[in-house]
């Protein structure tokens, strides 16, 4: 089992609320609730939040993430945010939102072209993949999720993404803002289905070192129900990362996670 070799990432996704006025002191505030250095975490705030979020977290080993980036490098896109852009602002940032791909109608196709955007500039991405509710109750969603998977991942070479440090968040869209979370199983089985759809892409073994993240209504209150199943690496989290004491318990139960997997990496 690979999974020791995996980090435990905690990804807070703001989506579109604070200002730039606000910002800063949230980040800041949340940045002295969550000091848990085995645990991977970042911030992604909205776009015009990503300097005054940067700002706040100087010195801190906390990450700034972008909650999406254009599929093109430059030119007539008016209001989109290039990877340039970025440059300076965030290290991450999160590709195929589930309300992206609803509100701005982003195919797989698109979503590959971002994910090309993010890797030639060096930002880390997280890809989101999920099925929705019918196609759950249909029991479609292994389907779903392959099908995604396999048209972002088109065209890029397993090596490129490999080095970017590609994640896999998984966020079934009923769970999304709803407050109605997927079973922990089901999740890990859906981990599991993520890994081998990305094997068959051409990673290979490799695929065992992809994280993957549960994304849905995730609250301090459930994410040990993730976070116990071994295939899960953390969490993106809506709602909640805006609230210090949530965030801190998510991060918080996120450590006792990291700290097993290194002294399971430590043991003879
Ligand atoms: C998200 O924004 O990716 C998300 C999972 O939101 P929430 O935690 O609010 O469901």
């Amino acid at each position: 089992m690979m999974r020791a070799m995996r980090p435990v990432i905690v990804a807070a996704n703001w989506k579109m609320n604070t200002t730039p006025a606000d910002a800063g002191e949230l980040a800041a505030t949340i940045a002295g609730r969550i000091r848990e250095p085995g645990v991977v975490r970042i911030i992604c705030p909205p776009f015009v939040c990503l300097a005054a979020v940067g700002a706040a977290l100087a010195g801190e080993e906390i990450a700034v993430g972008a909650q999406d980036v254009h599929h093109e490098l430059a030119g007539a896109y008016t209001g989109d945010t290039s990877a340039a852009m970025l440059e300076g602002l965030a290290t991450w940032v999160i590709v195929g939102h589930s309300e992206r791909r609803r509100d701005h109608a982003e195919t797989d196709e698109r979503i590959s072209g971002k994910l090309r955007r993010a890797v030639e500039a060096g930002i880390r991405p997280i890809l989101c993949v999920g099925e929705q509710l019918d196609e759950r109750e249909a029991g479609r969603a292994e389907t779903v999720v392959d099908g995604q998977l396999r048209g972002a991942l088109a065209g890029h070479a397993p090596a490129d993404l490999q080095a970017a440090g590609l994640v896999i968040a998984y966020e079934p869209v009923w769970a999304i803002g709803t407050g109605r979370n997927a079973r922990g199983a089901d999740a890990a089985a859906m981990a599991e289905t993520i890994r081998s759809a990305i094997a068959a892409t051409g990673w290979g073994g490799a695929a065992a070192n992809v994280p993957v993240l549960y994304g849905g209504s995730v609250t301090a209150a459930n994410i040990g129900e993730f976070l116990a199943e071994p295939s899960i690496d953390g969490a993106l989290v809506g709602g909640a990362s805006l609230k210090p004491d949530e965030i801190a318990g998510i991060v918080a139960r996120a450590g006792l996670t990291a700290n097993a997997r290194l002294a399971e990496t430590a043991a003879p």
